[in-house]
């Protein structure tokens, strides 16, 4: 069924892509984002841009009354680690703030279905190896923290107001799809800047720890190719129930060492890539690898782009493309 709905964010990484993908789809997008880190130029074109603030701005398009919408796609959100802890407050506002008054105003325009961007930095240090959506939450960071409050707030407008939600809690995305990929101003991921060592714009690339206690004792991650993951949105559309809030880990299962992705980034680009052993990036914990198990099962999602070659190969011919302009 083709529907009509509005993405928060979606000028950023994650949330063009979802839109892109939304629209091949056939659904109807309207792009909301402030820009404060996304590019009006990686708004899909087919997409209507708003510019604003993502709650004010969806209640501006909710108050036009044209059309009804079917939901939001809720991805507009600060996300640097080390940034939420110098100014929390900037992640308590921008995130909760304006995920509180988002929610109002669904619930003001009776907008009943909801997918909100989560994190694996809702869980922390992690007791088990796979970690299952019921592991303990125990953020270590303030960004993760403000993403696990939105959840407890989605999950109580759920049971109160009807609101049908769905979290998905992304562990390591990479990769991307067609123009759209990773612009961030302020990189601090560590497919995209080892990269950033084969184009020649940094010098070398810092393993943060190698006394991890892993094969190697590099930290290990799961990487999760951009179009598996926006596949999950649009599957989580269509799975959301009113009443429910449901929570899912989105992961490919398998993990990667920060010296095996350096390894594939070397395979990749042709390029040798030094490497230093620089100190543990303070929070960061050996090993965070998801247990998809749920969205799988539920959902009926299936990452299909599973290989860290490949989704390194993706990022690498975005990488390349830009550019060349
Ligand atoms: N990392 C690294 N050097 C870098 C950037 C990241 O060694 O320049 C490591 C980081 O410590 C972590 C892994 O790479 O173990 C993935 O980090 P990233 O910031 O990409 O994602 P996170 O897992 O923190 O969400």
């Amino acid at each position: 069924k083709h529907l009509k709905l509005i993405v928060t964010g979606g000028a950023g990484y994650i949330g063009s892509v979802c839109t892109a993908r939304l629209l091949e789809a056939g659904h109807e997008v309207v792009v909301v984002d402030d820009l404060s880190t996304g590019h009006a130029d990686a708004v899909p074109e087919g997409a209507r841009f708003l510019e604003g603030d993502a709650a004010d701005a969806t209640a501006q398009l909710l108050g036009e009354g044209k059309a009804e919408f079917d939901g939001v796609l809720h991805f507009a959100a600060k996300s640097l680690v080390g940034e939420s802890m110098q100014d929390p407050g900037k992640y308590w506002r921008g995130n909760v703030f304006t995920a509180i008054r988002l929610l109002d105003v669904l619930r003001e325009h009776g907008v009943g279905r909801l997918v909100f961007s989560s994190t694996a930095a809702t869980y922390g240090e992690p007791e088990q190896a796979l970690i299952p959506e019921t592991a303990p939450t125990r953020p270590t960071n303030t960004y993760g923290a403000t993403k696990l409050a939105i959840d407890h707030a989605i999950t109580s407008y759920a049971q109160a107001h009807g609101l049908a939600a769905v979290s998905l809690r992304y562990f390591n995305v990479a990769g991307a799809y067609g123009s759209y990929g990773e612009r961030h101003t302020t990189e601090t991921h560590l497919i995209p800047i080892v990269l950033q060592v084969a184009t020649g714009d940094r010098a070398r690339v810092q393993i943060y720890g190698d006394d991890y206690p892993t094969d190697d004792g590099t930290a290990i991650r799961d990487y999760i190719h951009v179009t598996d993951l926006a596949d999950a949105h649009l599957l989580a559309l269509t799975h959301a129930r009113p009443g429910e809030h449901r929570i899912y880990n989105l992961g490919n299962g398998t993990g990667f060492s920060v010296r095996q992705v350096i390894e594939t980034c070397r395979e990749v680009t042709g390029h040798a890539i030094p490497a230093v052993v620089a100190p543990r990036r303070a929070g960061d914990p050996a090993i965070l690898v998801a247990s998809s198990e749920a969205a799988r099962e539920e959902l009926g999602w299936k990452p299909e782009s599973t290989d860290l070659h490949g989704i390194v190969a993706d990022a690498w011919r975005f990488t390349q493309e830009r550019q060349q302009g």
